[in-house]
Formats: structure tokens, C-alpha cells, sequence
């Protein structure tokens, strides 16, 4: 992950650090190369132009073509611009509300949506001490319901139990009435998926919403997808009121393009990475890290 574009940039700087001055020229001419670094990286056109175009104006400041080490201060702003685009602290995920705090979990067949439910189940339990349940709200994909339940046997999560022919909307109401009989902390709907992003998909995922009021709205996307993750997050943040992003097979040689945008396309956090197929392979997403590692 992030290899060959760690590469680049680290190229384009090596040479701006051995250059003692700088013009304008030369650093539009690094920005160019920045821009197609992210370009091929699969960081999607318009985030990369906001980005490009910030870094350009203020590289250019005087006081910096003007300094001794205009090719650092140059590095510098590209650094603090990737971490802003990254989003500069953690974002945790918010349970703070009358129990059962509501995480919904949506996206498209095939994400990880499920394996990330369960893994978000097993991290609150063991790492917070909660009483969590999960509820499968897919009636679509055979057996979808039954693959919860089998992940929440292996990670001793509760899961509602099934009953057959039940729609998603009346299995949330099921769902949370049990959650609060059963005075459950936290209550994780785990919506259907499709294989592309179609209007059923979202009616159904909007109208799930508003019987259960989430707290959490967790987009899950594959970050191996490049530009159709980004395709895929403007399409649900338009239809649905996201309030965290989780990507997965972080683990996979993702260019890191899916990462990079996510921010910038839905004006919200990456709260968890996904980082294998085992249940605790969940990470929070530290943009600092992420940051450091792509500068090298
Ligand atoms: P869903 O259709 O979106 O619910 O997808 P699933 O949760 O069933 O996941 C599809 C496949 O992706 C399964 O084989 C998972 O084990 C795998 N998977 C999910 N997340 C990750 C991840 O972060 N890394 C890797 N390597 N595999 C993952």
C-alpha cells in the first residue's frame, strides 16, 4: 500500500532538496509531477486538483522561494496538505447517546461489509467492555443473515435471532426492540449490499435510516477498488447522511488513491481500516501514520 506513490513523491523531493533556489517555474514544475504521481496512485481528479492547486499557491509564496531552503519548505507544505486531506486527528467512533447506540453499515456486496460488522462488534466488546448485538438486514443475498450469525458465534457477539421472510425494515424494528429489552449497549444493523449501487439499494437503506435513527452511518468500501470506491462513497454520501467511512483490504497493494479521496468526497472521517480476513483485523485509521508513510 502506497509503495510506488511513496516512491514518486519521494523522488520529486529529492530533487527539489538538492536545488539551493527555486522559482516559480520550478516549483509548477514539481507540482506537475505531484499531480500526476496522485493521478496514478488513483486519487480521484478533483481532489487531486484542490490539493494541487493549495500547495501551488502557497509554495509560490515568496517567503518561501525567497528562504534558504525553499525545496524543505516546499516538502513541508505537500506534507501538511496530505495530512489535512487525510483528516488531521482520529475520528472514534461516537456510541455517546440513550443505549442502543444505533452503528448502521452500509455498502456494496462484496466490501467487506459483514466480515467489518462483526469485526467493529468484536473490538467494542473485547476493547470497550460493551453489550453488543448484531442484526442482519439482508434478505437479499442467500444466506447473508446466516453468515452473521456464524460471525457472531465465532466472536461471541449476540446476533437477533433469524426469522425467514421478515423485510429489513421490520427486522431493524425487531432489532432494536430486543437491543432494548435486552438492554444491549450498542446495536449493529448490517444492510444489504448489491453489486452495483442502484436505486432499490438506496430506498431501502434510507428508509432502514429512518426507522433507526443511527448514530453511526459506516460506509464500507474495498480500497483496492481505486476510482470506483470513490465513485461508489459520492453516490451513498448523496443518498444517506454518512457519518464515518471504513476501508477495506488495507493489506492488499491498494495504490492508495481510495484513501486519499474518501475525505475530500464525502466530507467525512475514515474511522477503521481493514487489514485481513481474521476478526481482529480492524484498525482505527490514524491519518498521521498514513501521512508519514506515503512521504517515506
Ligand atoms: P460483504 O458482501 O460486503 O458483506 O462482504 P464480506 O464481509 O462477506 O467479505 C467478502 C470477503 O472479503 C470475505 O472473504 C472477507 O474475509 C474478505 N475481507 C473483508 N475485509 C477484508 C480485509 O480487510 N482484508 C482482506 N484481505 N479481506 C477482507
Amino acid at each position: 500500500m502506497f509503495d510506488s506513490l511513496s516512491d514518486r513523491l519521494g523522488g520529486i523531493f529529492d530533487r527539489l532538496k538538492g536545488r539551493g533556489a527555486l522559482n516559480e517555474d520550478d516549483v509548477r514544475a514539481a507540482m506537475r509531477e505531484v499531480r500526476i504521481a496522485l493521478l496514478e496512485a488513483d486519487v480521484a481528479l478533483p481532489v487531486v486538483r484542490g490539493f494541487i492547486d493549495k500547495v501551488t499557491d502557497k509554495a509560490i509564496g515568496q517567503e518561501v522561494l525567497k528562504s534558504v531552503t525553499p525545496g524543505q519548505q516546499v516538502i513541508k507544505i505537500v506534507n501538511d496538505a496530505l495530512v489535512e486531506m487525510l483528516g488531521s486527528d482520529v475520528s472514534e467512533i461516537d456510541l455517546a447517546t440513550t443505549p442502543p447506540a444505533i452503528i448502521m453499515m452500509v455498502g456494496l456486496q462484496g466490501s467487506g461489509k459483514t466480515t467489518t460488522t462483526a469485526k467493529i462488534a468484536k473490538m467494542l466488546t473485547e476493547k470497550e467492555r460493551k453489550k453488543v448485538m448484531m442484526a442482519s438486514l439482508d434478505v437479499n443475498r442467500p444466506a447473508a443473515q446466516e453468515q452473521l450469525a456464524t460471525l457472531g458465534e465465532q466472536t461471541s457477539v449476540a446476533t437477533l435471532p433469524i426469522i425467514a421472510g421478515q423485510q429489513p425494515v421490520e427486522i431493524a424494528k425487531r432489532a432494536i426492540q430486543a437491543a432494548k429489552l435486552q438492554a444491549f449497549d450498542v446495536l449493529l444493523l448490517d444492510t444489504a449490499g448489491r453489486l452495483h449501487v442502484d436505486q432499490q439499494l438506496m430506498d431501502e437503506m434510507r428508509a432502514v435510516s429512518a426507522e433507526a435513527q443511527p448514530k453511526e452511518t459506516l460506509l464500507v468500501v474495498d480500497s483496492l477498488t481505486g476510482q470506483d470506491a470513490v465513485n461508489v462513497a459520492q453516490n451513498f454520501s448523496e443518498q444517506v447522511d454518512l457519518t464515518g467511512v471504513v476501508l477495506t483490504r488495507m493489506d492488499g497493494d491498494a495504490r492508495g488513491g481510495a484513501a486519499l479521496s474518501m475525505r475530500a468526497v464525502t466530507g467525512r472521517p475514515i474511522k477503521f481500516v481493514g487489514t485481513g480476513e481474521k476478526m481482529d483485523a480492524l484498525e482505527l485509521f490514524h491519518p498521521d501514520r498514513v501521512a508519514n508513510r506515503i512521504l517515506g
